[in-house]
């Protein structure tokens, strides 16, 4: 089955599936690809912090704190946690309004986001509709996946390294490599967001019971039916 045809397919929340997804993993497991899936399939927000923070290039006039963040993107760099959850906050009120749940993609980076969004979801009694999702990749896989993949510049769809694709498969857009995707400032992710970068954030959740791990070194497709299976149990 196609990427396309995946994202098209909506099976609305099955009963008992968690109203907040979060998604964890390294640069290059796959998390937004997986992300954006389980949202079209079970009509669920997608909120990607990445995507916020591009999108702000066409935003006019920047404040200097966005300025500084976007630099920060460039850079590989981390930005500040203030303007993630101004980003963030309202995007995820909107959504939950609306009655949809929220798969959250790169939005936790480290452990006092971690603190403040589980404190912002107690605040709405949705501590217990947190689940977390560790797409699990070692970070020298995770870099050769990165390098050489693309994006479509229209959709976002991620179009694997290796791919013969011209156009992307999901909408036809024009494909481009994504800037923060050059090798040294890939190397600087990996450091910041990297595995390590991880085991404080997954041991917070760890410690809430609330992770399931995946195995991200499978493709599009049976990654996707292990997320399925436990967010369905
Ligand atoms: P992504 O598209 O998730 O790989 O994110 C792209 C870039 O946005 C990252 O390399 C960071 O510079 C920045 N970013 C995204 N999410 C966050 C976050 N939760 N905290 C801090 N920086 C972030």
């Amino acid at each position: 089955m196609s990427f396309k045809n995946i994202l098209s397919i909506n099976l609305g929340r099955p009963e008992g599936m968690k109203k907040v997804i979060i998604f964890l993993g390294p640069p290059g497991s796959g998390k937004g690809t997986q992300a954006k899936i389980i949202a079209a399939k079970h009509n669920y927000a997608h909120i990607s912090t990445g995507d916020l923070l591009r999108a702000l290039k066409d935003k006019v006039p920047l404040s200097a704190e966005e300025s500084d963040a976007l630099e920060r993107v460039e850079a590989g760099q981390l930005v500040s946690d203030e303007l993630i959850y101004a980003l963030v906050f309202d995007e995820i009120e909107t959504s939950l309004a609306r009655g949809q749940g929220v798969v959250l993609d790169g939005a936790i980076r480290n452990v006092a986001q971690a603190k403040a969004y589980q404190k912002f979801f107690e605040g709405k009694q949705l501590g217990d509709e947190v689940i977390v999702i560790s797409v699990a990749l070692d970070d020298d896989e995770a870099l050769k996946r990165i390098s050489g993949r693309r994006i479509c510049r229209q959709c976002g769809a991620i179009v694997p390294v290796g791919s013969s694709q011209v156009r992307c498969p999901t909408c036809g857009g024009e494909l481009r490599i994504r800037e923060d995707d050059d090798p040294t400032i890939l190397k600087e992710r990996i450091r910041v967001q990297g595995n390590q970068a991880l085991v404080p954030i997954l041991a917070y959740y760890t410690n809430l019971g609330v992770v399931r791990s995946v195995d991200g070194g499978r493709g599009i497709v049976e990654v996707g039916q292990a997320i399925e299976k436990v967010l369905e149990n």
